[in-house]
């Protein structure tokens, strides 16, 4: 996995390759995602809806798939969704889906972003501080063996005739959980099942067999599906203007705070 900066990386998605282009982002078009975004009153907080409501709005085109004109005047719910539809067709890797999402924040309303940080050393509060987004840390696939890696399997899976040792596992596709995934123990267990496959079979490994799996080789195999996704490192470190000390700081995606 080699490391870059959105900066470097520009127009290019860090999983797919694929080039990408965004509508401006007009006062009309933010009103469209905020109208997509409250289509579903229950999935206000979910952070990966707003992602795709956002993008489903402001995307033009990704690789050889462009998004329908956007026409004058004021939009209708249909039409957003259809946005929303073919933005699921993409089925875009987690990676991808990210980038284009801090991508149109650049674009949109620049590449500053002013943050309150909190020293967790000396408590020393830093208020405006200031992150440029473009100098955010891309992990881009290098060689084929970035793209996955083989694991033994705690408890052999049976299909058929056949007996399973092995299986792949690879980077994590971007998906807007559904309401019955209120956990993150629900969330890990279907990211995992995604994302591993049988050696010998193209089955992907059944939510309910991971299930049975001790929580210790889930998070193990959990952290591998982790560092097999490519993308911008959510994770920026910033220096406390007051003992100096070096801390990590979790950039807030949440759409309101981030496009605004
Ligand atoms: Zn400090």
């Amino acid at each position: 996995m080699r490391q870059t900066t959105v900066k470097e990386l520009g127009n290019v998605l860090p999983d797919s390759g694929e080039s990408f282009s965004f509508e401006s982002h007009t006062g009309r078009r933010e009103k469209d995602i905020y109208k997509l975004m409250n289509s579903k009153p229950s999935f206000a907080t979910n952070l990966p809806w707003q992602v795709r409501c956002c993008l489903a709005v402001l995307l033009r085109s990704v690789g050889s798939v462009t998004f329908p004109e956007y026409g004058k005047g004021e939009s209708k719910l249909a039409d957003l969704e259809k946005r929303g539809e073919l933005f699921d067709s993409l089925f875009l890797s987690l990676g991808d889906a990210y980038y284009l999402y801090v991508c149109a924040r650049i674009e949109s309303i620049g590449n500053e972003l002013k943050v309150t940080l909190t020293c967790p050393n000396c408590k020393y509060e830093q208020n405006n501080y200031t992150i440029n987004l473009n100098d955010l840390i891309v992990k881009v696939y290098e060689t084929e063996e970035d793209t996955k890696k083989e694991i033994d399997l705690v408890l052999p899976v049976t299909l058929g005739e056949k007996k399973y040792t092995k299986a792949t596992v690879s980077g994590l596709r971007f998906t807007v959980p559904q309401e019955r995934l209120d956990s993150f123990a629900d969330a890990k267990l279907d990211s995992v099942a995604e994302t591993t496959t049988l050696v010998g079979s193209n089955t992907p490994l059944a939510v309910e067999l991971i299930s049975d799996w001790p929580t210790r080789v889930i998070n193990q195999v959990y952290t591998i599906i982790n560092e097999l996704t490519p993308g911008i490192d959510q994770m920026f470190e910033f220096t406390c203007a007051n003992c100096e000390s070096k801390n990590p700081y979790a950039v807030n995606w949440e759409y309101l705070g981030f496009f605004s």
